[in-house]
C-alpha cells in the first residue's frame, strides 16, 4: 500500500516537473538599425539574460520550459546574428545567440495578441548604420495665415435687411469669432482685414492680405435679393473666364507684376517676347490658387450645411473684386440672405453667428490638415508620423524618436505594447 502511494507520488512529481512551456518557433526580423528575434512560446516565459564578450554572445536562460538542443527551424536572418544555439533538459533551456558585434540587447515578454501567442522578444539595436543619426530635428515652422475680410464697413453698410439691419454689422462679429478660433489653434494665425467699422476699398483688402503673406483670404458677406424668398448660405470662388481677363489687364500694368508674382517677376522683363512667359506664370499661380480655393470652398460648404440652410450646394464661380488676387487662394462666403426675414433674424443672433464661425473654422482647419503648406507647423506635425515596418517595437521607436514608451502609448491610444507592420503611429 505504501509502495503504491509512493509510486503515485513519484508519478505526480515527475508529471509536475515536465514543463508545459515549449519554444514553438523562432523568427528573425532584421531592419536597418535593429534586429528583432521572436521566440514563439506555448506559455508565458520565465527568463533571465546576460551578455558575454569575446566572442559576443547573448545568453537567455528559461525556466519551466522543455529544453534541449533542438530549436525549431529559424526563419529569417540578420548580419548581426551568426548562430542561435540551445541546450537544456526537461525543465530548463539555455539559448545562446552568437553575435557579430557587441550590442545592448533588450529582452522582454509579450502577451498573446492574435495572430501570435506568448512571445519572448529580443531586440538587438545595430548602432552602426542608423542609430547614430539623430531623430529628425524640430525646425521652426510657421503658422498658416488666414486673412479674414469682414465685408463692407464704415459708410458702406452692404445690403440692408427687412428689419433695417446692416450687412456690415453681421460680417464683423462672425469674422471676429472666426479669428478667435483660428488664433487659439496652434499652427494657425488669423489676420483681420478690417478690425472695426470703417471702409476699405476692395483692392486694398487683397493688398492687406498679401502684405501679411496670407495663405487664404476668406471674405464674409451676406447675400441680398430683390425678393424676400431666396435664403441660405453659399460659397464663391473666382471664375476662370473673368480671371483670364483680369490677368490680361494686370499684365498691362507693368508696375503691378512684381507685387503679384513675388520673386518670379524680377526675372521677367516686360518685353513683347516675354509677355507670354509672364502670362503662363500668372496662369500657373492663378490655377494653384483657384484649385485651392475650390477645395476650401467644398470643405466650407460641407460644414456650413450642418448649421445653416444652403442656397447652393456647390461652390459658385464669380468675379467679385475681393476674389481677384491671383496669388492668394480666396473664397467669399455668403452666410445667408439678409433680404430673407428668417435668415436676417438668424444672422443677427449671436448663437447662430458662433455656429457659423465654428463651421468655417472646422472646414479651414481640415483643409490645411489635408494640404498643409510645406513650411508650416501643420506639415511638420503631419511628418511626425511613423509607419511600422517589420522588426520594429514600441521600445525601439521610443528610443529612436527620443520619447517615452508611455507618451507613444498614450498618443496612439494603445492598450498593449504590440504594434503591427504597416500601422501608422503618431510621434509626440
Ligand atoms: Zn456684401
Amino acid at each position: 500500500m505504501l509502495h503504491v502511494l509512493l509510486l503515485l507520488l513519484l508519478a505526480l512529481f515527475s508529471m509536475a516537473s515536465v514543463a508545459a512551456n515549449q519554444v514553438q518557433g523562432v523568427r528573425i526580423w532584421p531592419s536597418p538599425d535593429n534586429t528583432r528575434v521572436v521566440f514563439d512560446l506555448s506559455a508565458a516565459p520565465d527568463h533571465k539574460y546576460f551578455t558575454l564578450d569575446n566572442p559576443h554572445r547573448l545568453v537567455i536562460d528559461l525556466s519551466n520550459i522543455k529544453g534541449g538542443s533542438n530549436l525549431p527551424a529559424v526563419s529569417g536572418e540578420s548580419p548581426l546574428i551568426k548562430a542561435i544555439r540551445s541546450s537544456g533538459d526537461a525543465n530548463r533551456m539555455r539559448i545562446v545567440l552568437d553575435l557579430a558585434k557587441s550590442t545592448k540587447a533588450n529582452v522582454f515578454a509579450l502577451s498573446p495578441t492574435p495572430p501570435y501567442g506568448h512571445r519572448l522578444v529580443v531586440d538587438l539595436p545595430d548602432d552602426q548604420p542608423v542609430q547614430n543619426t539623430p531623430p529628425p530635428a524640430i525646425r521652426a515652422a510657421r503658422d498658416i495665415v488666414i486673412a479674414i475680410d469682414a465685408g463692407h464697413g464704415g459708410e458702406d453698410p452692404g445690403s440692408i435687411g427687412p428689419s433695417g439691419f446692416y450687412e456690415k454689422n453681421i460680417t464683423l462679429p462672425v469674422a471676429r469669432q472666426l479669428a478667435q478660433l483660428i488664433d487659439r489653434q496652434p499652427g494657425m494665425k488669423a489676420m483681420m482685414v478690417r478690425t472695426n467699422d470703417y471702409y476699405i476699398h476692395v483692392n486694398r483688402r487683397t493688398e492687406i492680405a498679401r502684405g501679411q503673406q496670407a495663405d487664404l483670404l476668406v471674405s464674409i458677406h451676406a447675400d441680398a435679393f430683390t425678393t424676400p424668398q431666396p435664403r441660405g448660405a453659399s460659397v464663391w470662388v473666382l471664375s476662370l473666364r473673368r480671371a483670364t481677363t483680369e490677368v490680361g489687364r494686370m499684365l498691362e500694368q507693368t508696375e503691378r507684376h512684381s507685387e503679384l508674382l513675388g520673386g518670379v517677376a524680377e526675372i521677367i522683363k516686360d518685353s513683347a517676347n516675354e509677355r507670354y512667359l509672364a502670362q503662363t506664370v500668372l496662369d500657373l499661380s492663378m490655377n494653384h490658387s483657384m484649385v485651392t480655393a475650390y477645395q476650401v470652398a467644398g470643405e466650407v460648404l460641407q460644414e456650413l450645411g450642418k448649421v445653416a440652410h444652403l442656397h447652393k450646394k456647390e461652390p459658385q464661380a464669380a468675379s467679385f473684386g475681393v476674389l481677384k488676387a491671383p496669388d492668394i487662394p480666396s473664397i467669399l462666403v455668403e452666410i445667408g440672405f439678409i433680404s430673407n426675414p428668417q435668415d436676417e433674424k438668424l444672422m443677427r443672433s449671436s448663437a447662430h453667428q458662433a455656429k457659423l464661425a465654428q463651421s468655417l473654422f472646422t472646414a479651414l482647419k481640415r483643409h490645411f490638415e489635408k494640404s498643409p503648406p510645406a513650411d508650416s507647423l501643420f506639415a511638420q506635425q503631419r511628418a511626425r508620423e511613423h509607419r511600422v515596418s517589420a522588426g520594429e517595437s514600441l521600445s525601439l521607436l521610443a528610443q529612436r524618436y527620443n520619447v517615452s514608451i508611455d507618451e507613444l502609448r498614450n498618443l496612439n491610444q494603445l492598450t498593449t505594447d504590440s504594434i503591427r507592420v504597416g500601422q501608422t503611429l503618431r510621434i509626440p
